[in-house]
């Protein structure tokens, strides 16, 4: 008969262990270890089998993997959103991760080869940006909140900026024009209403002490009915002819136009530029498909004073995201972002091709391919959706085996619609169906 006597020592189950004290440290893993052994104990008080020293080695392994595992992990997006601003917005090109990924070492970020002394990061993606939206000057900050907390800092500190009521937008994680306003020393001047501003209101606003006209793209809603807002052209006029200057927070900067795939038009970097925009901002990990960046593309002589701002310091992009993005802005340079980005490449697709994948999903694993709605997300093109086809695995309880499938390694999200568990081809990236499918088969055992 067993008893508690025979409750293996701590060393010699670290003996036993093989691996797990390299792999965790010594201790670790003698801590959880302990914490096996003691739950077992305990165990056997109240009745229970004594496990013997291979199964406490195996549920101590199991609890260190679960102590020690990121939270930072990568997952499959099967829920149709493309750019998922909880699963990190854009997913990189495979060029663009292979930049990402040839940075790991030392590099030219600030150094100039040819005379061999200290060069400028800001270099780098310059001539890129100008080559691509035809801007006079660009540059690149941490995202798209620094870069509009950078231009309103530069030239608005201590002087007025005039923005619309309508204008005045919260994006998701807090970013609130009214907040950042405050933050860079701008002094706000808010003009029309909520849902109608003209031409007149931002007029009469202008005084000695203003600096610039502010627009802001109301990214993530709309406002429809009985509305008015200024077009840029007509703002740029008025600006100028006042000596202001336009700054436009265009959101998600769409390089390539929407509307060509049956979306709304989202603003156009390019676009606003040609309106009259001294300076235009916009995100790198939105509709431009790269990693997180804010762009500031526009008038050279303000560029170059962002540039000298000690703000700019603060708000600098790394070597990681300068060579992410600059591998990202290749593909619009040389014409086959729609191919390579992989936002362009799911807004693309067209329903029969997706069909087809779901298809062939359902061959292998069961279940219904069924007519759905994808989302382009990251807080652009609200209301807009893109027709798709989903696997929709039979079971019967959806939030669970959606919760089951984000417990799977990799975890897969999946959307739930209409008491439906929906798997949408759309967002998994090519090379993630063997996961996906290992994972759904593993549903149906549990299910
Ligand atoms: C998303 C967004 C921002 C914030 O951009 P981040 O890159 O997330 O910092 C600012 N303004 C508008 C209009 C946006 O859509």
């Amino acid at each position: 008969m067993t008893s508690l006597r025979n409750l293996p020592g701590i060393d010699a189950l670290l003996r036993d262990s093989g691996e797990l004290a390299a792999r965790h440290g010594h201790d670790r893993t003698v801590c959880a270890l302990r914490h096996v052994v003691e739950q077992a104990r305990q165990a056997f008080l109240s009745g229970t089998r004594m496990p013997d020293s291979a199964a406490l080695i195996t549920q101590a392994a199991a609890l260190l993997d679960r102590e020690t595992r990121p939270t930072l992990r990568p997952v499959i997006n099967a829920s149709g959103v493309i750019i998922h601003t909880n699963l990190g917005r854009a997913p990189l090109s495979e060029a663009a991760q292979a930049a990402v990924q040839a940075m790991g070492g030392y590099s030219t970020l600030e150094y100039d080869l040819e005379p061999g002394v200290r060069g400028k990061r800001d270099r780098h993606l310059e001539r890129l940006l100008v080559d691509v939206t035809g801007a006079e000057a660009g540059m690149v900050v941490n995202n798209n909140a620094s870069a509009v907390l950078l231009a309103l800092t530069a030239l608005a500190q201590g002087r007025e900026a005039v923005i619309s009521r309508g204008q005045l937008i919260e994006i998701g994680g807090s970013f609130r024009v009214p907040d950042v306003m405050q933050q860079s020393g701008a002094i706000m001047i808010e003009v029309g209403t909520t849902n109608r501003t003209w031409l007149r209101d931002y007029a009469s606003a202008i005084t000695d002490n203003t600096a610039v006209i502010v627009r802001a793209h109301a990214s993530n809603f709309q406002i429809v009915g009985f509305t008015e807002a200024v077009p840029l052209v007509d703002l740029a006029a008025l600006a100028h002819e006042h000596g202001l200057i336009v700054l436009d927070d265009i959101g998600s900067g769409a390089l390539i136009d929407t509307a060509r795939f049956g979306l709304s038009h989202e603003p156009m970097a390019q676009e606003s530029l040609a309106a009259g925009a001294d300076l235009v901002m916009f995100s790198g990990d939105k509709l431009l498909g790269g990693p997180q960046a804010g762009i500031i593309i526009g008038r050279a002589d303000l560029i170059d004073m962002l540039k000298q701002h000690p703000l700019a310091r603060a708000v600098r992009a790394d070597k990681l995201c300068l060579a992410g993005l600059s591998a990202t802005l290749e593909h619009y340079r040389r014409g086959d972002a729609l191919d390579r980005v992989p936002v362009w490449r799911m807004i693309s697709l067209p329903p029969d091709v997706l069909r087809e994948r779901a298809e062939r999903w359902a061959a292998a694993v069961g279940g219904d391919v069924i007519q759905s709605e994808s989302t382009v997300g990251g807080g652009s093109l609200p209301g807009d959706t893109l027709p798709t086809w989903a696997l929709s695995p039979r079971v019967d309880q959806p939030n669970a085996a959606a919760a089951q499938l984000r417990r799977n390694d990799p975890p897969v999200i999946a959307r739930v619609a209409h008491d439906r568990l929906l798997l949408d081809p759309r967002t998994v990236l090519p090379g993630q169906d063997e996961p996906l499918l290992a994972a759904v088969k593993a549903l149906e055992s549990c299910t």
